[in-house]
């Protein structure tokens, strides 16, 4: 195996081991917020955290950042850990912000106490106004000197629901002239009269992002808090509230910055992504279109591939735009080591061998997977009428037509050279059947002479009297743009495709009639394809996963 060099982080790590840090004090943490499902970007997160416990044999925390009741949910906490095991990763701990209000209200009080903390009631606009600009200094508000004494009454009151939603909030103290925006006096606490998925009516106040996170790290003691590039200006500020709580005796954890995944021709804000669900524009996070982990799992992507995709991209400073197209090839990789070849015909046109016998059917060998000897052969059925794609015939083709026509021979793959003889029309003029003739001698793997003859090319089919009926469901592109959420003028919405789903009724081999949700084939020379839930008794619904080539390229 080839030896990787170190990523910034994990260079950061092996520097402060060697200088003395303890290994066994490693610790990470996942801190999703559940307001949605995780997506592809979550992906380079989780790999990022999780892979480095893995390289350190240290615990790594699954920790739900629940602070903000008015947009969390059970269904996301749910969600999230499913998708975290399917990803095949296992948290040490499951653990909620919300488990430490207590505390977190506690070292509040104290901040206040110790006149780091106050209570200031004026209308969010007037605050926004007194904080300045990142040119200018803020100002102190009228609030800034209030009591000890008096901040602790309202904080109480605060906490017991005797006040509205906006008339008051705890602030940190800090410097109102700070060329840190962030440090000029932080929002601490706000009053949200909402039930909460944990802690039910218990709070009436809910800690803010950067108070409750830091804070959260050093209760789990976490060593190495990775976070994306966004939150490198609030490091000084999540520092200054590890200040108020450290005790030297425990590990202080550290922010790191890394740079966040983006990706073209979609949306990874779940803000966005939730616009989608709940304006119906797609069939729900697991839509088989969503850069969600569940909707990539449903069109058929492997964890493999996406974990794959995470290691190739790496764990950099730098914000850069992945193409899409990255995650399709690590996707292709793997399942052409994986997936089972079938044939399965989307666009059917009736074939008819006229010198085969009407009465007879033949099991022929083919082959499962050339990538993988251990996966066998079964038998497929082959008769007289047969199902090939419409457009593998043209009935009077150009030299470089390597399918089927008039006068021309191709294979039927696993069976029989055919040659074209004539069609039938309709009274449009639309073929409705092809009519060839057969070499009986051509058997593929019968090593006769006439089937080692050299041949156009090579078609899939169905036997008519066999196939499996089945929807498809064909997708392009969720957008059109490369980056719908970059326009200032446009809203993200204006730029979605509108044929980013097609579902076509195709047929598949009759081997394909007890295959699960979740199984995946490849549907020889048409791409990969996956079984989807809404499959039923006698119905069976695919995904088309991905093409066989980057269609994009061509
Ligand atoms: P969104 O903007 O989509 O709502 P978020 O950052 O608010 O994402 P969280 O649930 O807070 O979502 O994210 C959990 C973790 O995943 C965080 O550490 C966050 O930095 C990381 N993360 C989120 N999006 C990406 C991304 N595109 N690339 C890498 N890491 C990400
Ligand atoms: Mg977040
Ligand atoms: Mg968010």
């Amino acid at each position: 195996t080839e030896e990787k060099s170190l990523h910034f982080i994990e260079q950061i790590i092996e520097d402060s081991l060697s200088n003395g840090f303890p290994q066994d004090k490693l610790r990470f943490r996942f801190p999703p917020e559940p307001n949605g499902y995780l997506h592809i970007g979550h992906a380079k997160s989780i790999c990022l955290n999780f892979g480095l416990g893995l390289k350190y044999n240290a615990p790594v925390n699954l920790r739900f950042d629940d602070t903000n009741p008015a947009k969390e949910e059970q269904e996301y906490v749910d969600a999230i850990k499913e998708d975290l095991k399917w990803l095949g990763f296992n948290w040490t701990e499951e653990l909620y912000s919300s488990d430490y209000f207590q505390q977190l209200y506690d070292w509040a009080l104290a901040m206040i106490k110790n006149g780091k903390a106050y209570i200031d009631s004026q209308s969010s606009e007037d605050m926004a106004v007194q904080k300045g600009t990142p040119t200018q200094p803020g100002v102190d508000g009228p609030y800034r000197n209030r009591s000890v004494e008096e901040n602790l009454t309202l904080f109480e009151g605060m906490k017991n629901g005797d006040f509205p939603e906006g008339s008051h909030v705890l602030r940190a103290k800090i410097d109102m002239t700070s060329t840190n925006m962030l440090m000029r006096d932080p929002l601490m606490y706000r009053i949200l009269h909402r039930h909460h998925h944990r802690t039910g009516n218990q709070w009436n106040i809910y800690p803010m992002y950067d108070y409750a996170h830091g804070e959260s790290d050093y209760i789990e003691q976490i060593s190495h808090s990775i976070c994306t590039l966004e939150f490198v200006m609030h490091r000084e500020l999540y520092n200054w509230f590890l200040d108020q709580i450290y005790d030297d005796s425990k590990v202080r954890p550290h922010q790191y910055e890394f740079a966040r995944l983006n990706l073209n021709y979609t949306v990874m804000s779940k803000r966005k992504l939730l616009q989608l669900v709940q304006e119906k524009i797609v069939n729900g996070w697991d839509d088989p279109r969503m850069p969600t982990i569940s909707g990539l799992r449903r069109r058929g992507y492997t964890a493999n591939s996406i974990r794959k995709f995470c290691d190739i991209i790496g764990v950099a400073k730098r914000e850069n735009i992945i193409d899409f197209s990255l995650l399709e090839f690590c996707l292709r990789e793997d399942l052409n080591k994986t997936a089972p070849r079938v044939m399965a015909v989307l666009d059917p046109i009736k074939l008819v061998i006229t010198n085969y016998p009407e009465d007879k059917e033949e099991w022929l060998e083919a082959e499962n997977n050339q990538e993988d000897e251990s996966a066998g052969f079964r038998k497929v059925p082959f008769a007289r009428e047969l199902y090939i794609e419409r457009e593998d015939f043209l009935e009077e083709a150009p030299p470089k037509f390597f399918r089927l026509s008039l006068g021309r021979e191709v294979r039927l793959k696993n069976a029989y050279i055919i040659k074209g003889e004539s069609v039938i029309k309709d009274a449009a003029g639309t073929i409705t059947e092809i009519h060839v003739t057969y070499d009986e001698d051509s058997q593929s793997g019968s090593g006769s002479e006439a089937s080692q003859r050299k041949v156009a090319g090579t078609l899939h089919w169905v036997s008519i009297q066999h196939a499996l009926e089945a929807e498809v469901r064909l997708y392009d592109r969720l957008f059109i743009d490369e980056a719908p959420d970059s326009h200032k003028e446009k809203n993200f919405l204006e730029f979605m495709n509108p044929n980013s789903l097609q579902i076509v009724n195709g047929f598949v081999e009759p081997s394909l009639v007890s295959v699960q949700p979740g199984d995946k084939f490849q549907f020889q020379r048409l791409g990969y394809f996956s079984v989807d839930k809404d499959s039923a008794e006698g119905k069976i619904v695919f995904n088309k996963t991905v093409g066989l080539k980057d269609a994009w390229e061509e």
